[in-house]
């Protein structure tokens, strides 16, 4: 989205095709009480001036994670209160959840460049200086013909959804395969209680735990602790299945006491069976340090495939920051290739 807002500031013709049936792919917000809650990306912080930047160029609302309190650290063994909370750092939120970000960049961008429910599943050169873009989708197949393709998805689902015709470099297509989809083996969950009770009892909300599913909890309640909310991650290597409501329950109790029985809300994510986000050989995929490789910076395909994911940035790869990164990188790289789009050529 930031590559598209910048691509038609710059006077391009664009086509933004989105194959899930809203924007923002892993951030991604539920309502509650009026505010967002995250089942994907929840911070930001000190130093992603990108991110901050769009902040304040959007008007979007935000407020500082919760910190104060205790900490819980616990293992089969023993329970521990620590003292004060060494698991959260310093981090912004945003208010209304982090796809306010992407809801408001959508906004922002001319009526009908995006595409929902419109996948890609094939990129081919057509050897007279454009690429050839196979679409699918609700409005039936269509082929949309581009000077430029920027890949704004991870590169291993990118290698696993899409046919390049003619194929793409050995290198680059084993180095695509191994790049890992940041958070792609993780089920995050959320879960909304009538008040942050575990504030009353000096807690932070912060866990680390290695009795049942959710490996870390944090506090994911609103400004002024309303709606008051906790959330986990649960790695999922080696599980069958994400957790169940139950287990999540059982989890908070042992943590936070009998209050935690109780949710109004309970929302789980699972991010490695999100098509969207992950292939299939997600939990396989743990060479981190493919992330903002050199043959990620360069074009590919006669200098017309772009990659954009934040996999591919050189800083901050993984973050939200580092897909606005690499969205710039790909922008600058499309604006000052020779081979300017003509008008009506996305
Ligand atoms: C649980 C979780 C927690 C996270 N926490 C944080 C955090 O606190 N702070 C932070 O900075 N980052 C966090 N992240 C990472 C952050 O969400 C990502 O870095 C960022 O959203 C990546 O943006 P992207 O555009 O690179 O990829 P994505 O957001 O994955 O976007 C890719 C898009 O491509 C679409 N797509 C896929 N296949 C196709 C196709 N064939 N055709 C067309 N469209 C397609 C998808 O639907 C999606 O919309 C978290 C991620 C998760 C999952």
């Amino acid at each position: 989205m930031v590559a598209a807002s910048r691509l038609i500031e710059g006077g391009l013709d664009v086509a933004v095709v989105e194959s899930r049936s809203r924007v923002g792919g892993r951030l991604f917000s539920q309502s509650s009480q009026g505010l967002g809650l995250d089942l994907g990306a929840t911070w930001f912080w000190s130093g992603e001036d990108r991110v901050q930047g769009l902040i304040a160029e959007l008007g979007l609302r935000t407020h500082q994670q919760h910190l104060s309190g205790d900490a819980l650290f616990h293992q089969p063994e023993s329970a521990q209160r620590l003292d004060g909370n060494p698991i959260d750092v310093a981090a912004g939120r945003f208010t209304d959840g982090a796809q306010s970000l992407a809801l408001a960049l959508a906004a922002s961008l001319p009526g009908g460049v995006i595409r929902l429910e419109c996948p890609a599943h094939g990129i081919d050169d057509d050897e007279h200086g454009s690429l050839s873009v196979s679409v699918g989708g609700k409005a039936g197949a269509e082929s949309i013909t581009a000077r430029h393709v920027v890949l704004a998805l991870p590169p291993a689902l990118a290698l696993h959804r899409i046919s390049f015709r003619p194929g793409l470099p050995d290198r680059l297509v084993g180095l695509a395969a191994a790049t890992p989809v940041w958070m792609g083996a993780i089920a995050k969950v959320v879960v909304v209680y009538p008040k942050p009770f575990w504030r009353s009892a000096g807690l932070s909300g912060a866990a680390i735990s290695h009795v049942g599913p959710m490996r870390e909890v944090h506090d994911m309640s609103g400004p002024d602790g309303s709606p008051a909310a906790l959330f986990g991650f649960v790695p999922l290597q080696g599980r069958p299945a994400p957790p169940t409501e139950a287990e999540i329950l059982v989890q908070l109790v042992n943590l936070f006491g009998s209050d935690a029985a109780d949710p109004t809300n309970l929302w789980i994510a699972d991010w490695r069976a999100d098509e969207d986000t992950s292939p299939p050989n997600v939990e396989a995929l743990t060479a981190y340090q493919t992330f903002g490789h050199g043959l990620y910076q360069q074009p590919a395909m006669d200098g017309r495939l772009h990659w954009a994911s934040t996999e591919t940035a050189t800083v901050n790869p993984g973050h939200i920051e580092g897909a606005i990164v690499a969205a710039e990188r790909a922008v600058s790289a499309v604006t000052s290739s020779s081979s300017q789009p003509t008008s009506g050529e996305p």
